[in-house]
């Protein structure tokens, strides 16, 4: 079977370094297997995603040499594409309205998961009719799917075997906001699918979500993808980047650098290389393995201090 890798950018603003190194990786492996790779732009929250971002990502990712197959899709013309897959989980009943707001659900007596995140109590699990009639009338509803005590597995190309029962670290989840725009954890089950990505390759931060994501390819009968998180890099005070990071993103490091010079230093901070030299991205194809990664956070090369 022909692999199928993508990248999936979400464009709330200009690409820093940790997403290079996520849309080298995964272009890498594609091509490797003589596999395709297709991008997406992950906009569902359009308000926070202007389309100006989008072309800037495109135009970064040609600057790499880092090309795509395909058209690419918007997520945020993907919404009646969303809601068919909403209505499969309502068919099944695993839906409701949840009137929880933000501070409830970050109460100090929520209990916090090791990763920061807040496990779901469950507080609009079993409303009546009634008692949903009474609250829609103060506020519009999110809407949750209701998980399994149930254990789900999968073996990462990067972190090997990882698994997480779903009532007890995950809890049930959103897969609609109170705004209804559709969520991402429904949204990118739904499009990987559909477009045939067999191999997902994204940051390490994302882990936790795989396990609910799996567990919502199965209802929806798809086979889930292959995985690969790939660690994060982070400054030398151990911080990790973020989007804040403006100095690090690629409109100000395409002034100072060519994109060998990016490459190059991010291959040779993710193990690729053995000296960070400039490197074009098409040349790390033929020698790339996913067991050069190494597992532990990654430490921003020198030329970007
Ligand atoms: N859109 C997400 C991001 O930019 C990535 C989601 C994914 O790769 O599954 O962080």
């Amino acid at each position: 079977m022909q692999t199928i890798g993508r990248f999936a950018p979400s464009p709330s603003g200009r690409m820093h370094l940790g997403n290079v190194l996520c849309a080298l990786l995964a272009f890498l492996s594609a091509r490797r297997q003589n596999g395709q790779f297709l991008l997406r732009i992950e906009d569902l929250d359009a308000m926070r995603c202007p389309r100006s971002f989008a072309d800037l990502i495109m135009d970064d990712l040609r600057w790499l040499g880092l090309d795509w197959d395909g058209e690419v899709p918007y997520q945020s013309e993907r919404s009646d594409i969303y809601a068919q897959y909403e209505a499969v989980l309502r068919e099944k009943g695993l839906l409701y309205p949840c009137f929880c707001s933000r501070a409830a659900l970050h109460a100090a007596s929520a209990p916090h998961l090791s990763d920061g995140r807040v496990l779901y109590v469950g507080t609009c699990r079993n409303l009546t009719a009634e008692q949903v009639a009474e609250k829609r009338k103060m506020r519009a509803p999110a809407t949750r799917v209701r998980v399994p005590d149930e254990v789900v597995r999968f073996t990462d190309a990067v972190w090997g075997d990882y698994e997480e029962n779903l009532a007890e670290e995950c809890g049930d989840f959103i897969i609609r906001r109170s705004d209804g725009v559709f969520a991402y954890q429904l949204a990118v089950v739904v499009d990987d699918a559909l477009t045939g990505v067999n191999e997902v390759v994204r940051g390490a931060d994302l882990i936790s979500s795989t396990p609910r994501q799996i567990w919502l390819y199965r209802l929806f009968g798809f086979e889930p993808p292959h995985f690969a998180h790939i660690p994060l890099l982070c400054d030398h005070d151990g911080r990790r980047l973020s989007k804040r990071d403006e100095d690090l993103d690629l409109g100000l490091l395409r002034e100072r650098f060519t994109p060998a010079q990016v490459t190059g230093a991010l291959a040779y901070a993710a193990g690729l290389i053995d000296r960070p030299e400039p490197v074009a991205a098409r040349e790390l194809v033929s020698a790339f393995d996913w067991g050069k990664i190494p597992r532990h956070d990654l430490f921003l090369p020198d030329i970007f201090r």
